[in-house]
């Protein structure tokens, strides 16, 4: 068996693993084993895929492609083991980012050796204006990519503000730029110029920030499964570009996949898909205006004990606060003493709640909540109207009134738990602002809401020795 042909077997072997890997990510039963089918599926294609550069290699670049491995397998191991819960889709779109430079880099390399090699055109005519169309596509995917990553790392990790960037004419700015990129691709593809691909190449560095920039908190869950969507489909080009099979099933198993979740996210979020991949296309960013909602009114962690003793039943609807507070374990030990006590304790878990999907159910089973204690939005949302008392822990905008009362507010349509029909809401929080979409809410100032300040694990441990 030649190298080639061992590749090529250990390449469909990956592939395999990747497909395993992704059904097992799906259901958390399976997901670990998932987790595993894809180390092994990426260690396989790492190594058929250096034993077969190795072969036209020098011993000198054989060693500058080991330390390469080894720094960046070290540095993606040190990131991996620091990061914060909190900071994984930070992390996760700083990772797409390299995707995207990644195919930049490939799709340069590739009109460098080829289009532009001293020698002329290496390629019979059909070919070479095949391989002009790759190195321009996977430059305009991968470029887009890494722009649009790191507007979304900034915004994920508060260096800049959330709110969506509202350029005049901002939806005539995305056409004209996808225009001027198919009017550009073919002048490429009869005529290879530099000028042109470096120009494809800005073209989609500001497509990129300018797409993300314009996309609201509210919804960067989506963009995050969009980026990585994206990010699938630079490496299928760049797949495409290295004749490297493997790269272009495991970019298009993330594209589809990518682009799959942020469907079912914008339909669970009652948000246009194709608004959000557009960049908020149709989206005219009515401003939060600057409602003066009254009084809020405030309880101690004391009268919250005596009001969660005198209850039948509660809902806790935990938010990204919990996590930031790490309250977690506080929360179970309160909701155990509770359910001790004959209250029937319940949980109402929002799908965008905290900063990853499934945030809070990692959080809660890791405390060991019941399973069954836990339910999804939609299994509570009829049930908060005859609940005694609702705790509110570090949520906010998962819990705002305004998504469905305010067709104004920014993130009018958006469902959430509507916590404030239940007969009591305490607020766990440390001030007054507002959360990641940058709204106020009103639920802080019902009547029937009060806020318990301070940071969520604080207070829940005082309302614990009072209890
Ligand atoms: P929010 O981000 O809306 O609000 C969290 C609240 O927690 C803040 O208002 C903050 O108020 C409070 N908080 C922070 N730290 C503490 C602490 N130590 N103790 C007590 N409270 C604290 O949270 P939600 O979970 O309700 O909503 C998630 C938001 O994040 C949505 O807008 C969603 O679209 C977005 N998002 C979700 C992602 C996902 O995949 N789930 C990914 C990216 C964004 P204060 O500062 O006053 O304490």
């Amino acid at each position: 068996m030649t190298a080639t042909t061992a590749a090529a077997a250990a390449y469909i072997v990956a592939g395999l693993l990747f497909i395993l890997s992704l059904a097992g990510l799906s259901r958390h039963e399976t997901a670990k084993s998932g987790n595993a089918f894809g180390i092994c599926g990426m260690a396989i294609a790492l190594a058929a895929t250096v034993g077969l550069a190795a072969r036209s290699l020098s011993a000198a670049a054989i060693a500058l492609l080991v330390a390469a491995m080894v720094v960046g397998g070290a540095i993606g191991l040190w990131r991996a083991r620091r990061v914060e819960m909190t900071g994984m889709p930070e992390l996760i779109a700083m990772l797409h980012s390299f995707v995207g430079l990644a195919a930049v880099l490939v799709g340069w390399n590739g009109y460098l050796s080829v289009e532009a090699a001293a020698d002329g055109a290496l390629l019979p005519g059909a070919e070479a204006g095949i391989h002009s169309a790759e190195v321009v596509i996977g430059v305009f995917i991968g470029a887009v990519t890494f722009t649009g990553s790191i507007v979304a790392f900034l915004k994920l990790s508060g260096r800049i503000k959330s709110n969506p960037l509202m350029l005049p004419a901002h939806n005539l700015l995305n056409l004209g730029a996808l225009a001027a990129f198919a009017v550009l691709t073919v002048l490429f593809v009869r005529d290879p110029q530099l000028w042109l691909l470096a120009l494809v190449t800005a073209l989609a560095l500001a497509l990129g920030w300018h797409l993300v920039a314009s996309i609201g908190g509210g919804d960067m869950p989506v963009v995050v499964s969009m980026l990585n969507s994206y990010s699938g489909w630079a490496a299928a080009a760049s797949g495409f570009l290295l004749g490297n099979d493997l790269l272009i099933i495991t970019g298009a198993l993330v594209g589809s996949s990518g682009a799959y979740l942020s469907y079912i996210m914008c339909t669970a979020m009652n948000r246009s898909f194709i608004s959000v991949i557009a960049g908020g296309f149709g989206n005219e960013g009515s401003a939060a205006a600057d409602v003066d909602y009254g009084e809020h009114r405030e309880i101690t962690a004391a009268e919250a004990a005596e009001l969660l003793t005198d209850a039948r039943s509660v809902v806790i609807t935990p938010g990204y606060g919990m996590a930031v507070a790490q309250a977690q374990g506080a929360v179970a030990e309160l909701t155990r003493k509770l359910r001790d006590k004959g209250v029937d304790v319940r949980f109402g878990i929002h799908p965008v709640a905290g900063r990853l999907p499934g945030h809070m159910n990692v959080l809660l089973a890791e405390a060991k909540v019941p399973y069954d204690i836990v339910l999804e939005m939609d299994e509570i949302n009829d049930d908060l109207a005859g609940t005694d008392v609702v705790l509110v822990i570090g949520a906010n905008d998962t819990v705002n009134p305004a998504a469905t009362d305010d067709p104004t507010s920014p993130i009018a349509g958006m469902p959430v738990l509507k916590v404030w029909e239940a007969g009591e809401v305490i607020v766990f929080k440390r001030s007054m602002n507002t959360g990641y979409a940058g709204v106020q809410n009103p639920l802080f100032f019902r009547d029937n809401s009060r806020m318990l300040f301070g940071d969520a694990r604080e207070r829940v441990e005082d309302i614990l020795r009072a209890l």
